[in-house]
């Protein structure tokens, strides 16, 4: 997993596991296959040098555990090879195969690494027929001969079975023959999307309509073979709602849930939790991933995709993986965010959004009869901004639109307090509750970052109600630090307020 750690400058990701796909091609031809099945010489692949420098530098750089998959990796002449260059570096793998070439020779060779950790193969059907009929080989004995052998080599088999729709009532007799052996764990995973949409192919897709149907058997699964049949891809709300609990805390959300794949030609790419790979670039040079504004960006989607496909599942079941393309899209098509500077015209427009980013931002901090008196006071509010706007010209008053909608509000410039002559401030930064959640408020602060040190400013300061641990946790991300400064002011009662100092270091 990726974890949420950073080296020294905090600009890059320590990567701990990896997905390498040594190769595109295979051989079977499953229908369902997103590589379009085959065997695909004519696509450049990495060379063994090239395949073996990217585990070094993954090595030296702190990674854990790699998963060696494809394509079929047993086609590759030199697929030992490279498991050797894993054992000399003692880095534990888990080898993925769809156990059609392995046999013989290969198994016994396979088994005498002592980093190979697992396992990994897949199954397509209760039978012999039933798997040839999607996979287009004859393969299923030699899964069942490779779950047998390594399960007399005490190596963990994990074995993904990809179900069709008209083998949703296999699922228990699959799972009696596979849990027959002691070292297998099951998933069953849905056919939700397909490489190829043709009609032929359509019958396998599992429909939305069947999901609740697949969750009830695998909860009955589970019940049964406690510990040995893993979640399916299909989860419940209560569930999803639950995971993203686990991480809304974290700095750099649902990074944890991610991992790195280099694919074969070379490209690196990153996933996160919803399974939505985002390619990088080539990954020959190292692999080390710049947590540039890309990066930012493509978890924002993340973000907020994942946020609207609950809110449109409500209490239903979901399938992420195959839906969150669709809200990515959108985010990326709806969401314009522009930044403009506040004209007096505005000032109405700007003192109302304020009072409503006040409203949700400090509910239980700031005392309630103070927030709702607020519209009461909006005239008056309106024109000691136009008042201000007028006389403090060390300070930049913005407004954030979304969507063409004043949504925001960024004040920043000079700071004052006596002991912080040359420092600059972030006076507010504001967004109605709305809008929180989706990265804007990262958007904003970069630009008021950037442009604080555009004008020089090697310190800057923000002052932080105490209680308002949302805006603390915001300012830490960014490697604001408390510096020990307090200061009581009156908002409808006492408060105290924390100062917080961000420090350009080079
Ligand atoms: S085994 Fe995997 S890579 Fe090969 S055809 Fe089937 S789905 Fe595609």
């Amino acid at each position: 997993m990726i974890g949420n750690e950073y080296n020294a400058g905090m600009q890059y990701l320590s990567i701990k596991t990896l997905y390498l796909e040594v190769t595109h091609a295979c051989n079977q031809r499953c229908r369902h296959c997103y590589l379009d099945a085959g065997m695909h010489h004519a696509v450049e692949e990495m060379s063994f040098a090239q395949i073996a420098g990217i585990i070094r530098a993954f090595h030296a750089q702190g990674g854990r555990y790699i998963i060696v998959t494809g394509g079929e990796p047993l086609v590759r002449g030199d697929i030992f090879d490279i498991l050797d260059v894993m054992e000399g570096l003692r880095i534990p793998f888990c080898f993925a195969s769809n156990s059609l070439a392995l046999h013989g020779a290969r198994l016994e060779k396979l088994a005498v690494y002592t980093c190979l950790d697992m396992y990994f193969t897949s199954i397509l059907g209760r039978d012999a027929a039933r798997h040839m009929h999607i996979t287009g080989r004859d393969g299923y004995d030699r899964v069942l001969h490779a779950l047998s052998f390594f399960e007399g080599k005490k190596v963990p088999v994990y074995v993904q079975v990809t179900l069709a729709n008209a083998y949703i009532d296999d699922m228990e007799e699959i799972a009696e023959t596979l849990l027959a052996f002691d070292n297998c764990t099951v998933k069953f995973t849905p056919i939700g999307t397909l490489g190829r949409e043709d009609e032929e192919n359509a019958e396998l897709l599992i429909p939305q309509s069947a999901f609740p149907r697949f969750h009830e058997k695998i909860v009955a699964l589970q019940a049964r073979y406690p510990r040995w049949v893993e979640d399916g891809n299909i989860l419940n709300f209560a569930q999803i709602a639950g995971l993203m609990d686990d991480y809304k805390d974290r700095e750099l959300y649902a990074l944890d849930y991610g991992f790195v794949a280099v694919r074969p030609n070379g490209d690196l790419s990153f996933s996160c939790n919803l399974g939505n790979p985002y390619v990088f670039g080539k990954a020959y040079e190292g692999l080390r991933i710049p947590i540039d504004g890309k990066l930012r960006d493509y978890i924002d989607a993340l973000r907020y995709a994942e946020h609207a496909a609950l809110e449109e599942a409500g209490r239903d079941i979901v399938e992420l993986d195959v839906t969150v393309d669709r809200y990515i899209r959108a985010y990326h098509s709806k969401t314009e965010l522009t930044i403009h500077k506040v004209l007096p015209a505005d000032a109405l427009a700007y003192t109302a959004c304020h009072i409503a980013c006040w409203q949700a931002a400090y509910k239980d901090i700031i005392p309630d009869d103070y927030l709702q008196n607020m519209p009461s006071e909006l005239a008056q509010r309106a024109e000691h901004l136009i008042k201000n706007l007028g006389e403090q010209t060390d300070q930049f008053y913005y407004y954030v639109s979304l969507d063409r909608k004043m949504t925001g509000r960024l004040i920043f410039g000079k700071a004052h307090d006596a002991d912080k002559p040359d420092a600059g401030e972030i006076g507010a930064i504001y967004l109605e509750e709305t809008f929180w959640d989706r990265g804007y408020g990262r958007r904003m602060m970069d630009f008021a970052m950037d442009h604080l040190k555009s004008m020089g400013y090697r310190e800057i300061i923000v002052w932080v109600l105490n209680e308002n641990h949302r805006a603390r946790r915001f300012y830490e991300k960014f490697h604001f630090v408390l510096d020990g400064a307090k200061q009581e002011i009156e908002i409808g009662k006492p408060m105290l307020m924390v100062r917080y100092v961000w420090e350009l270091t080079q």
